[in-house]
């Protein structure tokens, strides 16, 4: 016969912490404590197989388990020497859910079940505390009433609240027996006026409805809502907790609390927590009355607080022990839950504690140094994108400010400013030295200076991966982007947040690391890196395989992505640096050239701003490899789109604006995105590849005088579909490095290879191969033209769309291993094959995110490149995604 009930009590229990799957988190963990002789009140845990069951028959429980549960029961008669239903010296019971997986708050509990009006009696005289059992069973009417029977809790928190008002009373604990019993009265009468019942008076058919509701609970809204934002699958189901009360309400040498067995905001080794005299199980979590510090040097900063340290020296000494003692046995930091009873300490649950950032990377670092866990251990503790909440600041927790609506949070960071409402306005006031918000329906790379300058980005459309997410990432901008109750009347310069109206100029503050706005500025702090974190990362160089490299073109980009340990640049996207105001109109004087001559003309200018560029990058990365790819985009991208822009660039460049329209219409691209651009463009016009050739290997010939070591020079051609595009590329390169080797005496190590970023390149690859040094895969486009969606209006990615009537994830945060992920694998292996020494990296946007670092680990790529403020995490992933290959 199945067992669905597993007991615990005395020194000696039946499960284990390896049995979260069926006892659930707090089952498992009490069995264990139980098991490590830990004082934990007797108990037994109904399976989350019975919760399986009864979802699978019709809310049913099997016939097995009564007799199961009442044997258990008996144990416990036993352990405690008190009687189920006794009116005389009654047990009474906690009940309590627990999943695999920790959903904090989400389920229900019950506490000192089994009172009734006769076992109350029994309660009051064998503990010879009056007062103490009718605060129980005052307590026990409300949590069985709001559980089992459903009756609206709030009824009976008004009724306790009338009833101290009209007795000038403050606290709870102030009320007398009398004012307890009255209460118990009034809230039977509640009871039986909402639902027309008597409260339950039968023990067992207390039980039995308790142990129902919370399997119930497994499937209410709030649960349901919380798996499915964590991912928890609704099959797991609960487990119910079923425990002999010990009570904290008996008096003043009685009381509960919470306890982190370390601080969970710094991570500093000391005991942290909250105690109450004189309480009972939820009073400390639900704020009923402001808990009390556990420690003396907690008090200390909070005056007139007497610690526990202090009330109960000795029961804290034996806390502290038991804190010693489970962090070694759990190797984790702990979250416990204690109650005292007439001066007996119990543990009544632990479990890994929750914690910041800066805090898990300590403790991690720290456990290392005290020998409890090894450096593997370490890394694989951090999750990488928590190190996010490192690198940028942080709104102050402390503060309390207006929210005025919330998006997508695109890119970490927290940022106060004024807002702006063009790039004009942003640069302009930014020059003037003002902190300003960029606040637009989307942004465009013609807002790339606009969003330097400015503090922060705030968009009403796009998604994670739309343009401004993207680059407010690499630049490491603060960005919320999707902030569809965002309304901008540009006209009169007002913005509605919903239905608050704003004018420009008014300072808000953005966190692009929950998505909320806020009006006005809302303090921040900014963490500085610990010598913890320094530690952590040298271990995760230590570890990882791959290497890492940057996303950057900017002298500032390369120099932060520097400082966070990039190993080199894995794309440098070249047409970024035309954006800049004095160069792109050059670069428009060159896409309306009518012949070949007026374009080597304007690609003549622009040849010494590109290699000043390209020194300044090649510079900075001192003999690192730098990949740097050939102009990309469509070359409607570099002109003006409203007529406004139209009007003004044609004064500015003295054009016509017929002409101007004629070439717009030419160049408008139906689907921006294939079309003419990539290797395309070098094809058309190979003097722009020989410009960009030039400059590079220009600017290397320069810069090799300066540095000791040799420059790896990569130069990466776009969107090829073919092997012929990329050896009529590569010819142009050969000649002009010939060229330039001969005039300057000088020889040049560098190599071409190819971006993957469309399916027929992944598919070809054996081929291109052949004449490439290396792939870069392009996840960015190569998700598009797997995927079949494209951007959208606005020239954004779609982050989520609708597959067969089913929202389906943003296919742009993690790869999609069945699709994307099995040509790149593809792929690569085919490269290698034809190519042994071809190096294959990672250039899209996947190569920052933690998942899919882990499949590029999976299918041996040399490296990923990630945005200058992903490359910690970057450095993290691949050292976790190394240890768990390994380990596989
Ligand atoms: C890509 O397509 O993955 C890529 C890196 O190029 P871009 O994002 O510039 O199109
Ligand atoms: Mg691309």
């Amino acid at each position: 016969m199945k067992r669905y009930v597993y007991n615990f009590g005395n020194g000696k229990a039946d499960g284990n912490a390896s049995m979260k799957d069926i006892l659930g988190g707090k089952g498992a963990n009490l069995a264990e404590m139980t098991n490590i002789n830990l004082p934990v009140p007797p108990g037994f845990t109904i399976s989350t197989e019975v919760c399986e069951y009864y979802y699978k028959n019709n809310k049913q429980l099997p016939k097995s388990i009564k007799t199961a549960i009442n044997e258990s029961i008996k144990v416990l008669e036993n352990n405690t020497n008190c009687l189920f239903g006794d009116h005389n010296k009654p047990l009474l019971v906690s009940v309590r859910s627990g999943s695999r997986a920790s959903m904090p708050g989400m389920m229900d509990t019950i506490l000192n079940l089994g009172l009734n009006d006769s076992t109350i009696i029994g309660l009051a005289k064998s503990t010879n505390n009056e007062r103490f059992a009718y605060d129980s069973y005052r307590r026990f009417i409300q949590m069985y009433a709001d559980v089992v029977l459903e009756v609206d809790s709030s009824l009976f928190e008004d009724a306790l609240e009338n009833l101290k008002y009209e007795n000038n009373i403050e606290l709870d604990t102030e009320l007398s027996t009398n004012h307890l019993k009255q209460l118990v009265d009034i809230f039977k009468k509640i009871i039986k006026k909402e639902i027309n019942l008597d409260f339950p008076q039968n023990p067992n058919d207390q039980l039995w409805k308790a142990i129902a509701a919370v399997f119930d609970s497994w499937g209410n809204t709030r649960a349901v809502t919380y798996r499915k934002l964590n991912n928890i699958p609704s099959e797991w189901g609960t487990a119910v907790n079923i425990q002999s009360m010990v009570f904290g309400n008996m008096g003043d040498d009685s009381g509960t609390g919470v306890a982190f067995t370390r601080d969970p905001s710094s991570g500093k080794n000391i005991f942290y927590g909250e105690y109450l005299l004189n309480a009972q199980g939820e009073d400390v979590v639900a704020g009923i009355r402001t808990p009390l510090p556990l420690t003396l040097l907690n008090s200390q900063n909070q005056k007139n607080q007497s610690s526990l340290e202090e009330v109960m020296p000795k029961i804290f000494a034996q806390l502290n022990k038991m804190r010693v003692k489970l962090e070694k046995h759990y190797k984790d930091m702990q979250d416990i839950e204690f109650t005292i009873q007439q001066g007996k300490l119990y543990l009544l649950q632990t479990r890994n504690g929750k914690r910041t950032a800066e805090a898990g990377v300590r403790i991690a670092v720290e456990l290392v140094k005290e020998k409890i866990i090894n450096k593997q251990e370490a890394l694989l503790r951090v999750p990488p994108e928590s190190l996010n909440q490192l690198l940028h600041p942080t709104l102050d927790p402390s503060a309390n400010f207006e929210l005025l609506i919330s998006g997508l949070p695109a890119s970490p960071g927290a940022v106060s400013g004024k807002i702006v409402l063009n790039s004009e306005e942003a640069e302009k006031m930014a020059l003037s030295g003002e902190r300003v918000i960029l606040v637009r329906l989307e942004t465009s790379p013609e807002d790339i200076s606009g969003m330097h300058a400015a503090a922060g980005i705030l968009t009403a459309r796009g998604g994670m991966t739309s343009h401004a997410a993207v680059v407010a990432r690499g630049m490491g901008r603060a960005c919320i982007t999707g902030a569809n109750e965002l309304r901008i009347d540009e006209s009169d310069r007002k913005i509605f947040f919903g239905k608050k109206e704003l004018d420009s100029g008014t300072e808000i503050t953005i966190d692009g690391s929950s998505g909320d706005v806020y009006l006005g500025i809302v303090p921040t702090i900014y963490p500085e890196m610990s010598s913890e974190y320094d530690k952590l990362m040298s271990w995760s160089d230590q570890y990882r395989r791959m290497k890492v490299r940057t996303n950057a073109e900017t002298a500032s980009d390369v120099k932060t992505a520097k400082e966070f340990g990039a190993e080199g640049i894995g794309l440098c996207r070249t047409e970024h640096m035309f954006f800049d105001e004095k160069r792109i109109s050059v670069m428009r004087q060159m896409i309306l050239a009518d012949s070949k001559e007026e374009r080597t003309l304007a690609l003549n200018k622009l040849l010494p701003m590109q290699r000043l560029d390209f020194e300044s990058i090649f510079l900075l990365m001192e003999g690192q490899p730098v990949t740097i790819r050939l102009l990309d985009p469509p070359l409607h991208e570099f002109l003006p789109s409203s007529q406004h822009e139209i009007d003004l660039v044609c004064k500015e460049m003295g054009v016509k604006k017929e002409v101007l329209r004629q070439r717009l219409i030419q160049l408008e691209e139906a689907n921006p995105m294939l079309g003419h651009r990539g290797c395309r463009l070098a094809i058309t016009y190979p003097e722009i590849c020989e410009m960009q050739a030039t400059a590079i290997l220009e600017a290397a010939a320069n810069v090799q005088k300066k540095i000791s070591n040799s420059i790896q020079i990569e130069i990466m051609i776009p969107l090829v579909s073919s092997k012929k595009e990329i050896v009529f590329c590569k010819n142009i390169i050969d000649e002009v490095a010939n060229k330039i080797s001969k005039k300057l005496n000088c020889n040049f190590n560098y190599l071409v290879g190819t971006m993957i970023e469309i399916p027929r390149a992944a598919l070809l690859s054996s081929q291109l191969a052949e004449v490439a040094d290396f792939f870069s895969f392009g996840t960015n486009d190569l998700t598009q033209t797997v995927f079949g969606i494209s951007r959208d209006d606005s020239g954004t990615f779609l982050n989520e769309y609708i597959e067969g009537g089913f929202y389906i994830n943003d296919p742009f945060v993690s790869i999609d291993e069945n699709s994307v992920g099995e040509l790149v694998s593809i792929s690569a292996k085919n490269g290698k094959l034809s190519n042994k020494e071809i190096k294959l990296g990672i250039c899209g946007e996947h190569g920052g995110d933690p998942k899919s670092i882990r499949f590029f680990e999976k299918i041996s790529l040399d490296y990923v490149s990630a945005s200058p403020f992903r490359v910690p995490i970057a450095r993290l992933s691949a050292a976790q995604a190394s240890i768990l290959n390994k380990s596989a």
